[in-house]
């Protein structure tokens, strides 16, 4: 069994590229020279040194003392929260960058939804001098204003989308209308390990860095590389497949997805893609969405903006499909919950998509000796008028 994307863009049934016909040369020109252009030399020395000095990399690998005697085995906590910028998605961002300038492109664009995404793209054009321009749902701008304002801040664009739901499917939509336009000077920055081949495995090799760092960084601490298991919680499923990516093919790591089942598995209000979805096609890959029986994408719902969205990445549906993880949908008020544990047993508030995956003790019981890694992928301060709201703080 294997976990690499195969030469057509395929991990296992799910995966390829399924674009309209008018983006096909874009695709294409990532396609057949991201590999050569990743594994140059002199790119891999420019994003290390970037990951180093201005993301703050290695994130620490915390041994969680408190955390790990409530609940009777050994938790360390990968800290994505400590990056610049507040979460693991500037270690994409900050590749896609540098490809961007191998092709020679001098326009960005992206689609982003909570508008975390936004910013680490915003974040990575204004380091570089590039010009940035970010879709966002007109409902999204309303309800996201402090990330829409730092992105402003960043010198970047924010161009509404005005059509539809007004929300991230359209945004993307506007996205990719953007780049059949400007087929040569501009790039389109995916945020997750989602999209058209090569974007799934190209934004997972970046992400990879999170593994790579957990296997030496365990071997001081614990004396092996490997945990026996790995935790992160699953939007598109970025943080997770970097911090799967280098323990896939170890079979004595156990991986476990957390996905947000908002208001409840049953209850119509949630993002449990994994549960509740079927095969069909999102942002231009074949993956495990959740759609209505005549294949309608359904609306999801999350508490938190990260893990509401209504598809997973194809490398997850595969490791779904083969039992190879396993995966966990937890509710808004348990998520809720393992966040002010978090925040009282350690001093760490973390960003509510993470309290998903710090969700993970009520659904699976590990034995003392257990070494479990969780992906902290991001901090809470942009969801503390939610933990305010929530908790009556
Ligand atoms: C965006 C985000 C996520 C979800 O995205 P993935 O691609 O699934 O990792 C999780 N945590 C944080 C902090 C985020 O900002």
């Amino acid at each position: 069994m294997s976990y690499q994307v195969d030469e057509k863009g395929y991990y296992g049934d799910f995966g390829g590229a399924y674009i309209p016909e008018m983006l096909y040369p874009n695709v294409e020109e990532l396609r057949t020279t991201y590999l050569d252009i990743i594994n140059e030399p002199s790119f891999k020395e420019e994003f290390h040194q970037l990951l180093k000095d201005y993301v703050g990399r290695p994130s620490p690998l915390y041994y969680a003392n408190r955390l790990s005697e409530k609940h009777n085995t050994k938790v360390y906590l990968k800290r994505e929260d400590l990056n610049h910028t507040g979460a693991h998605k500037v270690n994409n961002t900050i590749g896609q960058i540098l490809v961007a300038k191998k092709l020679g492109k001098n326009r960005i664009i992206a689609e982003t939804g909570a508008g975390q995404h936004g910013v680490a793209t915003a974040t990575v054009c204004a380091l570089m001098g590039i010009e940035c321009i970010v879709y966002m749902g007109e409902i999204d701008i309303k309800r996201q204003a402090p990330n829409v304002a730092r992105m402003k801040m960043l010198g970047a664009e924010v161009r509404p989308a005005k059509s539809g739901s007004k929300t991230l499917k359209d945004a993307t939509n506007e996205a990719i209308r953007d780049w059949i336009n400007n087929p040569v000077d501009t790039h389109y920055i995916i945020g997750s390990a989602i999209g058209p081949h090569p974007y799934p495995d190209m934004v997972t090799r970046f992400q990879s860095i999170i593994s790579e760092e957990i296997k030496w960084q365990l071997k001081e601490k614990e004396g092996r590389e490997n945990p026996d298991y790995v935790v992160a919680c699953i939007g598109g499923g970025s943080n997770a497949a970097g911090t799967y990516y280098h323990f896939l093919d170890q079979p004595d790591v156990g991986i476990i997805a957390v996905e947000a089942a908002g208001k409840g598995v049953n209850s119509g209000e949630s993002a449990a893609t994994s549960q509740l979805g079927k095969e069909g096609i999102i942002h231009g890959c074949k993956t495990l969405l959740m759609q209505t029986t005549d294949g309608q994408i359904t609306e999801p719902y999350s508490i938190s903006a990260g893990l509401d969205y209504p598809g997973v990445g194809p490398l997850h549906s595969h490791l779904y499909k083969t039992a190879r993880g396993e995966f966990f949908s937890v509710t808004d008020n348990d998520a809720m919950t393992a966040g002010l544990e978090l925040s009282q047993l350690e001093g760490i508030i973390p960003a509510i998509e993470s309290s998903h995956a710090l969700a993970v003790f009520n659904d699976k019981k590990f034995k003392p000796e257990d070494v479990v890694v969780i992906s902290l992928s991001g901090r809470g301060d942009k969801d503390l008028d939610t933990y305010i709201d929530y908790f009556k703080l």
